[in-house]
């Protein structure tokens, strides 16, 4: 609750205005039956024409005025939570940016979605709800309840029981229903991470003809959320209509024992009327406590968020340290968070500026690990790795990620056009420098190709593009930055060998920039200044081919069994 509080309060202006506006309209209402009573009591019971036009003036005008009120409210009540929704899913952005891979996957990308969307909205609905009742339900409430004890004070004990009973009632509703409604959240989030699942593997589950498996696993996922959702909407299901039950029959308590009372007709409707308001007002209260109960969950999942302390420390430098591009890793190891084992063993090694290390190993030995603590996605467990002399915890983030640029395997390509998609690279690039970058990465030729060049538009994900197109697309893009450091992690894989080796030649003839390529192929990896061959996460040699050939085992054993494959010696 305090989180939507802070919100609230930092667009109180508008908050109150809503308020204001309701409190015309809970007036509005509340005068109508006491009219009521005087047109037919003083107006229709004696024939009074005057006396019914007069009170029926005055009861259009109310209603006007009251009309008027909730046309603003609802004008203000939803400005405010959409404000708030806008403000706290910002936040929450911002706050998600903020967060290493460590964190991320703590916190796990579904749930993420999950809280920035659906939780959110539940805030939202939540703080649209109490500018419809805060002021009027009490007002309604506690306004009836006088005006209906001013006219017939016996009254009073009847009204305080019901109002007990629906105390309890509506207490017991948020005792059951709020573990339910974070139940229900949970049971969301895994929906979510299922669809996503299947949705981004599409293509192998159709492949494997996996349909079924992947089936089996939504329809448990959801119905596990009907599950969770039913038994919280259970709860809403029971206590409401006993709530409406419990005035209703208040209402005709009330009748029973005002049959003797010798009361006149408008009196009675006036009676009637404002026990309708209040019931009405219970129901709406009851009702929000509802959507309390699933706000407080939620806001709960949301504060685990934005409360998540970042596993990395980053320091702010203005001044620009990364100018060489010299790399060190000082005995460095790496365990990820709630794993048992080390991913990394005492890695020792240097890269010289301007050189190209080519890194070779088993799948799983740690290639992709090891070049990921380079720009800080996750931090060394033991040891340090230096960027031009400079512990990289000592840079800053926007300067270590401006000088180094990472091409993972699946390259990952925005909806929008070509040259928007090259242009994320460095948005101040000149289309020469794009056109340049793109020839390098052997891309330019088959943009040409593509319906409208540099324009053409690509679908989610680059959709349209095979994956060797893709691959090169996200080199180019990294190209365009001019980084310092280049990490390309196995990103030639779906390239053929001809492609493969005319942009590893291309890469070769820049100056000036650091390159780490991993490959799973002897021949992407050979001509490289230096070579790093891991196994389990460790050193297994460090040289060139021809050292690496009279000297590491490992190596020697992946050359072996790539004779006669894709390369020839
Ligand atoms: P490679 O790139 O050589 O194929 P990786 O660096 O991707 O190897 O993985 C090395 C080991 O670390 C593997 O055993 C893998 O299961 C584990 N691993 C990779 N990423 C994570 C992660 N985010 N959380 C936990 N373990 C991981």
């Amino acid at each position: 609750m305090k989180l939507i509080l802070h919100y609230i309060r930092r667009h109180l202006n508008l908050f109150l205005t809503a308020i204001t506006f309701l409190t015309i309209e809970a007036i509005a209402d509340l005068l109508q039956p006491a009219i009521m009573e005087r047109i037919v009591d003083k107006g229709v019971k004696e024939a009074n024409i005057s006396q019914i036009l007069t009170y029926g003036g005055v009861m259009i005008c109310i209603a006007a005025i009251g009309a008027f009120g909730a046309i603003m409210r609802n004008i203000y009540a939803s400005r405010t939570s959409q404000t708030v929704s806008r403000e706290l899913r910002s936040d929450l952005y911002k706050k998600v940016q903020t967060l290493s891979l460590e964190n991320i996957d703590h916190l796990q990308p579904a749930a993420i979605i999950t809280r920035i969307t659906n939780d959110v909205t539940q805030i939202q609905d939540f703080v649209n709800g109490c500018m419809r009742i805060m002021a009027k339900a009490p007002i309604t409430c506690i306004g009836a309840m006088v005006l209906l004890a001013l006219q017939t004070p016996w009254q009073i004990p009847v009204m305080t029981a019901i109002l007990l009973i629906a105390a309890v009632l509506i207490f017991a509703n948020i005792r059951l229903g709020y573990p339910r409604f974070g139940f229900m959240q949970q049971k969301l989030d895994r929906l979510n991470k299922v669809s996503r699942e299947f949705l981004s593997s599409i293509r192998v589950v159709k492949a494997f003809q996996a349909e079924d498996i992947e089936m089996e696993k939504f329809k448990e996922a959801s119905q596990g959320l009907a599950t969770a959702t039913t038994s919280a909407m259970q709860i809403m299901a029971v206590f409401s209509p006993l709530i409406n039950l419990t005035v209703n029959l208040g209402i005709v308590l009330l009748l029973w024992l005002s049959r003797n009372q010798n009361s006149q007709i408008g009196h009675l409707m006036a009676s009637v009327n404002y026990m309708t308001q209040i019931l009405f007002s219970l129901g709406m209260v009851s009702n929000i406590l509802n959507t309390a109960a699933r706000a407080t969950a939620s806001s709960q999942r949301l504060n685990e968020i934005l409360q998540e302390i970042p596993s990395q420390i980053m320091v702010q430098n203005e001044i620009s340290t990364v100018r060489e591009g010299d790399i060190r890793f000082e005995n460095v190891s790496f365990t990820y968070s709630g794993a048992s084992q080390e991913t990394l063993h005492h890695i020792t090694f240097q890269a010289a500026p301007g050189t190209t290390i080519g890194i070779i190993g088993p799948t799983g030995s740690g290639k992709s690990t090891l070049v990921n603590l380079i720009p800080r996605f996750y931090d060394a467990t033991y040891g340090t790795i230096q960027v031009d002399g400079i512990d990289v915890k000592q840079i800053s983030p926007k300067d270590l990620r401006t000088a180094v640029a990472i091409v993972p395997q699946k390259a990952l390509l925005f909806s929008g056009t070509i040259l928007e998609n090259l242009r994320w690279g460095s948005q101040d690039a000149s289309q020469a420098e794009i056109e340049a970058s793109a020839r390098i990465a052997c891309a330019h030729d088959f943009i040409l190709d593509t319906p409208k060049g540099y324009h053409t538009v690509l679908g989610q994900g680059g959709v349209n593009l095979s994956g060797g197109q893709k691959q090169r697309l996200a080199l180019a893009r990294a190209l365009v930055r001019h980084p310092k450091i280049l990490i390309l992690d196995d990103c030639t894989s779906a390239l053929d060998a001809a492609t493969e080796s005319k942009v590893l030649s291309g890469l070769r003839a820049m100056n000036g920039i650091t390159v780490f390529l991993i490959s799973q192929r002897i021949s992407a990896v050979r001509q490289a200044d230096k070579i790093l061959c891991l196994e389990n996460g460790k050193i297994q040699g460090f040289g060139t081919h021809a050292e690496l050939m009279s000297r590491c085992s490992t190596y020697q054993a992946i050359y072996a069994s790539q004779i006669g494959g894709d390369d020839n010696g």
